[in-house]
């Protein structure tokens, strides 16, 4: 199935909406992908990227919706799936008045959709583009918190793949102690840094491996930290790998190499296909879906929703040690893996909430 969308983008399409506007004031393509509303509006961030194409946008767009609607369900938040897509032009992202102006031509297209999709910070974008968006439609979140939102994700992110990471201690060591643990942690970005500090304090012991070099500094400042070549860092002996750079790291080509109890960590689809979650299971390894551990960042943005609560959206993260126990009781009690239970748990919300009411039917 993702050879034929490579190629044929609409070849599944099982969405709710697409919208594709040529910004008026840019003359760049805005695009919003609704995929479903069921549990709510479709929530998902703004993506700024050169593509190779205007069809590669929308089909990124169409992918990216499909699995925002998958990572609400399975946490429990009630908002729907979508992604917003801005086409940087040949010369890469706009800056001053023409970001400015590609800004607003998004706003316009969110605004077509009528609440149907709210907009967030994504790769590309960040709050304060956020804040401009915000002058021409009311539906985006992820403000700084000096203008009420709720401010950067990342460290909500980290503290949910801390707590799915004390789930599968719990399942793997049968204790959800950090203390002593050895962590691999690819990538330390704005959710690696904040994840490897949170370790850190928990007295975990951290390889930190990133592409950047100016990020060693941090292995020289936490203790129990030391640095990492990024190219063996998913092999590490540790007990605990935690991708949390680009997506895609555990391929055919490398899943025999990982020596790791458990693999946990921010980055989205950490899985090059994911036949590959049988292969970790086959090889003993507690793989916590991606979706799930990652949710973080989406379970407090959405917050905001409600009036942003700062307390209520930590304690609901934390929630996410919860759903991975549950997760993995679930595939072992019907021999499945812990990705697949992950996919059933959102479909049955899913199914659920467009089940006709008792009731009134
Ligand atoms: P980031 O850009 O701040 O950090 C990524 C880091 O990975 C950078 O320091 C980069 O140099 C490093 N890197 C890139 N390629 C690498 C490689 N091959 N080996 C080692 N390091 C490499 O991004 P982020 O916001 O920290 O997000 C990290 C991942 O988590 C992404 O996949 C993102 O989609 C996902 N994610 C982030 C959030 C969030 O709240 N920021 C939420 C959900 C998912």
């Amino acid at each position: 199935m993702a050879a034929a969308e490579e190629t044929t983008p609409l070849v599944s399409l099982d969405h709710e909406g697409l919208v594709i506007r040529r910004g008026r004031r840019s003359g760049l393509y805005t695009i919003v992908a609704v995929h479903s509303t069921t549990l709510g509006p479709a929530l998902g961030g703004c993506r700024m990227w050169r593509y190779a194409s205007s069809a590669d946008a929308a089909r990124d767009a169409l992918r990216l919706a499909r699995a925002m609607t998958f990572k609400a369900a399975a946490a429990g938040v009630p908002v729907g799936g979508g992604k917003g897509v801005i086409c940087a032009g040949p010369g890469g992202a706009p800056a001053g008045a023409e970001r400015r102006d590609v800004l607003f031509d998004f706003a316009d297209t969110v605004e077509v959709l009528d609440g149907a999709y709210i907009t967030a910070e994504d790769v590309g974008t960040s709050s304060a583009d956020m804040i401009v968006i915000r002058e021409r439609t009311a539906h985006v979140v992820g403000l700084p918190e000096s203008r009420g939102g709720s401010g950067d994700p990342s460290p909500f992110t980290a503290l949910g793949v801390e707590s799915a990471m004390r789930a599968c201690c719990a399942r793997r060591f049968g204790s959800p102690e950090l203390a002593g643990r050895s962590v691999s942690i690819v990538g330390v970005g704005r959710v690696g840094s904040a994840l490897a500090r949170r370790l850190s304090a928990a007295g975990a012991r951290l390889f930190l491996a990133d592409i950047d070099e100016s990020k060693r500094a941090l292995a020289d400042e936490l203790p129990g930290a030391q640095w990492c070549d990024p190219n063996v860092a998913l092999h590490a002996d540790a007990d605990i790998v935690a991708p949390c750079a680009l997506g895609g790291v555990v391929a055919e080509s490398n899943v025999d190499l990982l020596r790791c109890a458990i693999v946990c960590g921010s980055a989205n689809n950490q899985l090059a296909h994911e036949g590959l979650a049988e292969d970790l299971e086959q090889r003993g390894i507690l793989y916590a879906p991606d979706f799930v551990a990652n949710a973080g960042g989406l379970i407090n943005v959405a917050a905001e929703r409600e009036g942003y609560d700062r307390e209520l959206a930590t304690r609901r993260v934390r929630g996410i040690e919860a759903v991975m126990e549950d997760l993995f009781e679930e595939a072992e009690a019907t021999e499945t893996t812990p990705l697949a239970a992950a996919y059933r748990l959102a479909r049955r919300r899913l199914a659920a909430a467009t089940a006709p009411d008792p009731v009134t039917a």
